[in-house]
């Protein structure tokens, strides 16, 4: 679903590496990922955003919001290819909120955009926040699914990279029985 150049865009900037990893969590997992690392280049941003853009083409988009932190850079690239206001929610005591003088609209359309779906909670809530304030909710984009498509969040949803991501605790990891050598690329300095 994703073109070979834009898979290699992940992978060449160390964003998406496969092997046998230790994460942060203490996890063994076969895939790591880190957004940021390919979000970080500007002409990987624009590249990236153009996709998502392109998923919602014909739909009148007139607001893109994303939930903070993860969601604001690749929110606002999009938001500013489409020429659309673009806004984030937050957490305010443990709940997705709208601060910084943002507000939606009942007559707002609204695109919900985030870099990593995982569970698909922080985006699920966003969309809460759009519908309490009577704003349509039109799609929701992100550039990486890790639930290999299994999150359903709106009626149209687009992901350019869908990802099944597999952890297993250290003790019970079929890639140690394989004897495959472990790398914690989150502690690397690179
Ligand atoms: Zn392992």
């Amino acid at each position: 679903m994703v073109a070979p150049a834009l898979l290699d865009i992940f992978r060449s900037s160390g964003a998406l590496l496969e092997g046998h990893f230790k994460l942060t969590s203490g996890l063994h997992s076969n895939t790591y990922f880190q957004c940021a690392k390919v979000l970080q280049y500007p002409e990987y941003l624009t590249e990236i955003c153009k996709n998502i853009v392109s998923a919602f083409s014909g739909l009148d988009i007139n607001t893109v919001i994303s939930p903070a932190v993860g969601g604001i850079v690749v929110g606002t690239e999009v938001g500013r290819q489409l020429g659309v206001k673009t806004i984030f929610a937050e957490r305010k005591d443990g709940k997705m909120v709208l601060r910084r003088g943002f507000a939606l609209s009942p007559d707002e359309k609204v695109l919900v955009v985030e870099d990593v779906i995982t569970t698909g909670g922080s985006v699920a809530e966003v969309i809460e926040v759009a519908n309490r304030s009577g704003a349509g909710v039109l799609g929701v984009g992100s550039v990486v699914d890790r639930s290999n498509g299994t999150v359903k969040l709106a009626e149209k949803q687009f992901s350019l990279l869908t990802l099944e991501v597999k952890n297993y605790e250290p003790d019970n990891c079929p890639l140690c029985r394989e004897n495959l050598p472990l790398d914690a690329p989150g502690s690397r300095t690179l």
